[in-house]
């Protein structure tokens, strides 16, 4: 036994290998009928693209009549349909097929019924969603009924195993039926109407799997590894998916504390240890704080969670605007600068090409509650000029940070402040006074001159009507 623990620790080889064998179930995930299934579908003889994914195989028109066309290949409609009733329906029954052709290799989803196959031991499961009154109704038919999941308590099921879901979706009124449309939640925002993509993942949680419950200070491997069982591991990944399955949607709504309002957002995914939110721009970076400041108390500061925040149009294809994002995430997981086992908890906005990554809290009390507000209070005072002002500096401040300083630039970044300069008697001068030193000093250091180049960025979007960028023009 003593040989074993002084070679690598068991766990850590486990989940290893365990790593491995998964990363190759993702490259195989059909078997030979699905392949041949999914290949034979035909291309669009006009050679047109499904509005998600760019498909050109049988495209079905989802528009009404005299609307523009909004094409969606088969498997986007499925997801579509299926979405819906993810989210409407409670319950979720697995029943055996007793007839033939009750059998089917692939997902039948229409607007009445989503029936995906399962993998099973004997025979053909299936995963059909359901509300509650047919799933009683089924207990008592002909169906083989194996097993029946649900999303929350139901007296009239209460065998059924509770299977949580993120599946937190803003809604206007109590009554609203439909989903909200991304025009729909791109109107919520604040200034500019955009919706904002936001991804978050919790930071080396691999390490804490395999080798967080070491006791680092212990020489003695059988003490080291004391601790390190499965389950403990069992009770950290089930703690994991309550946070991300089932409190998640108490955080976005108002249901765990009375101050919250319900956000614009949608959660597109939440599981695992991963987020994808969608939703009203400045909603969704309210929201990706919330989950932050969460986390960092679900886990007494133990693991952090790192973010990708990004605006688009709410025309936008949202599987671009997925991998854009992505590419976000992974910029605030590697932040310039920091050593390779520093603390992530990070987050980066707006675009990969520019350098707007932040630790949360530097991200909170420096740009979003420092210059930002700095911004918004000395421009209460200069409504009409603000944003000309924001874009003439940001030309002159820009360069500079690429490039060190740059005393042409500075010059005429201390001109431009003089120009707002109000006469010495009036009561605007004690405003002003104080905001253009702070706004000279923030020009001249580094870290502070990148926090005011995001803070601007945040207050043009914010102050600015309709759908027009203000800050690429
Ligand atoms: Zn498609
Ligand atoms: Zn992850």
């Amino acid at each position: 036994m003593g040989g074993l623990f002084r070679q690598r620790p068991p766990y850590e080889k486990v989940f290893c290998n365990l790593n491995q064998k998964v990363e190759l179930r993702k490259l195989r995930r059909y078997d030979a009928g699905q392949l041949l299934t999914l290949n034979r579908e035909k291309l669009d003889t006009q050679g047109r693209e499904c509005k998600v994914c760019g498909r050109m195989d049988r495209l079905v028109d989802l528009a009404g009549q005299n609307e523009p066309p909004d094409l969606r290949c088969p498997w986007c409609k499925r997801f579509l349909e299926m979405s819906k009733q993810l989210v409407e329906r409670d319950v979720y029954v697995v029943y055996r097929a007793l007839e033939e052709k009750e059998k089917t290799n692939l997902p039948a989803i229409d607007e009445k019924t989503v029936k995906l196959p399962l993998p099973a031991a004997n025979g053909r499961v299936y995963l059909c969603l359901e509300p509650e009154e047919t799933a009683c109704a089924h207990l008592e038919g002909e169906r083989a009924v194996v097993r029946i999941y649900s999303k929350k308590f139901l007296p009239k099921l209460p065998g059924s195993i509770r299977l949580d879901m993120g599946d937190y979706v803003y809604r206007k009124h109590a009554a609203q039926k439909d989903l909200p449309t991304m025009e729909e939640l791109a109107a919520c925002s604040r200034g500019i109407q955009r919706i904002a993509v936001c991804r978050m993942d919790v930071d080396n949680l691999g390490a804490a799997f395999h080798s967080g419950f070491q006791q680092e200070g212990e020489t003695d491997p059988v003490k080291r590894q004391r601790f390190a069982n499965l389950p403990r591991a069992a009770a950290l990944s089930r703690q994991m998916t309550l946070f991300f399955r089932r409190y998640i949607n108490g955080f976005l709504s108002q249901a765990y504390d009375e101050k919250y309002t319900s956000m614009a957002v949608a959660i597109v995914y939440a599981g695992g240890d991963d987020v994808f939110l969608v939703g009203a721009w400045n909603q969704v970076l309210e929201a990706a704080w919330r989950i932050r400041e969460a986390f960092r108390c679900f886990t007494c500061g133990a693991l952090t969670i790192s973010c990708g925040f990004t605006l688009f149009d709410s025309h936008f294809p949202i599987r671009l605007a997925a991998s854009q994002t992505a590419e976000l995430e992974e910029k605030a997981k590697g932040r310039r600068g920091a050593k390779e086992h520093e603390e992530k908890d990070a987050i980066a906005l707006f675009t990969p090409e520019e350098n707007h990554v932040y630790q949360w809290d530097a991200f909170r009390e420096q740009v979003q509650n420092g210059k930002l507000k700095a911004l918004q209070t000395f421009f209460l005072e200069y409504p009409e000029r603000g944003n000309a002002f924001l874009h003439h500096m940001m030309e002159l401040l820009r360069p500079v940070e690429d490039g060190g300083n740059r005393p042409i630039e500075l010059a005429r970044y201390a001109f431009l402040l003089s120009k707002l300069q109000p006469s010495w008697h009036s009561s605007q001068y004690p405003t002003y006074r104080e905001f253009i030193e702070q706004a000279y000093g923030w020009a001249l250091s580094g870290e502070d001159r990148r926090q005011l180049i995001s803070a601007s960025y945040l207050y043009l979007y914010e102050n600015r009507k309709g759908k027009t960028d203000g800050v690429t023009q």
